[in-house]
């Protein structure tokens, strides 16, 4: 029998709701609920230097005025953290981990990590972050958009970080223990975390998790080709219309909504006529905001 669908949004507390990160909650919702699924949402506040004050609550209150209630308790990554360090230790106990001495001057330009403390860290150094030890092997997922992806993260990212010099724990980590721990069985999300799966898929074998399928939805880019990010405050969702705000990301995504009708009627229309076939295949699409 099928797995039961699960879907999510997990968006970082940096800033408001904007028009990139509603394409994401949008195409992961329709994904989940138009096939019977459940969809949920976790707020991952791992990084504190960067959050925005107030702003998880903001989101989370612009899901609900848009239309979009999540499927059970919100999840907090910031409550999780013993989670991560169990993960750690796990790796750590299959010689899958090792501290890392080397600061971003160490690192050469490429931003590929050489391997300079695989095999332990030089006389008179201290570690600081933590590094994931990479197999030399290739990658290879179906992606539900952007078709077959294939990636040798050894190559292309070295082994990669875990939990930062400033204790904090990595994106990389944090989203591949929460993915399980929610039992998510479809991941939906900007392409711009397309070139991190490869890394989460290896991070999940090693810590004999599952692997969800993959969904990766062009971004929103600026005529000028500039991705929009939460920080330049790109027209706030919160400041628009719910029905037209849902009606455009729905129209980014390939669907054109009937005109002039109300939010429910939207989402009624939506979840009948939602067909991943419709989004554009390519990993950014410009769009007038
Ligand atoms: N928290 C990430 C962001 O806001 C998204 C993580 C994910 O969907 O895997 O960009």
């Amino acid at each position: 029998m099928p797995l039961p669908v699960i879907g999510r949004f997990a968006p970082s507390p940096t800033g408001e709701l904007h028009f990139g990160s509603l394409v994401a909650a949008v195409g992961s919702y329709l994904e989940a609920k138009s096939r019977g699924g459940r969809w949920l949402l976790r707020i991952e506040d791992i990084d504190p230097p960067r959050e925005v004050a107030g702003s998880a609550e903001r989101i989370i209150a612009d899901l609900q005025r848009l239309g979009m209630e999540p499927d059970g308790p919100v999840l907090f990554q910031s409550q999780r953290l013993k989670s991560y360090q169990q993960a750690i230790r796990h790796l750590l106990a299959r010689e899958l981990a090792y501290p890392c001495a080397c600061t971003r001057k160490d690192l050469p330009e490429s931003g590929i990590y050489p391997g300079t403390c695989r095999t332990g860290i030089a006389a008179g150094k201290q570690p600081r972050s933590m590094r994931f030890k990479l197999a030399d092997e290739i990658c290879e997922f179906d992606d539900r958009v952007q078709g077959r992806v294939m990636d040798c993260p050894a190559d292309s990212s070295g082994d990669f970080i875990i939990r930062r010099a400033d204790g904090l724990y990595a994106y990389q980590l944090a989203v591949v223990v929460d993915d399980a721990f929610q039992g998510i069985t479809e991941v939906v999300r900007g392409a711009d975390l397309l070139d991190s799966t490869a890394r989460q898929v290896c991070l999940q074998k090693a810590l004999g998790l599952p692997t969800p399928k993959y969904m990766h939805l062009p971004v929103v880019v600026r005529a000028d080709d500039r991705k929009l990010s939460k920080r330049e405050q790109a027209d706030p969702v919160k400041h628009q219309d719910p029905t037209h705000a849902v009606a455009r990301a729905l129209a980014f995504l390939g669907h054109q909504a009937p005109s002039a009708c109300s939010l429910q009627a939207l989402w009624d229309w939506a979840l009948e006529h939602w067909d991943r076939q419709l989004i554009p295949r390519s990993r950014s699409v410009q769009y007038p905001i």
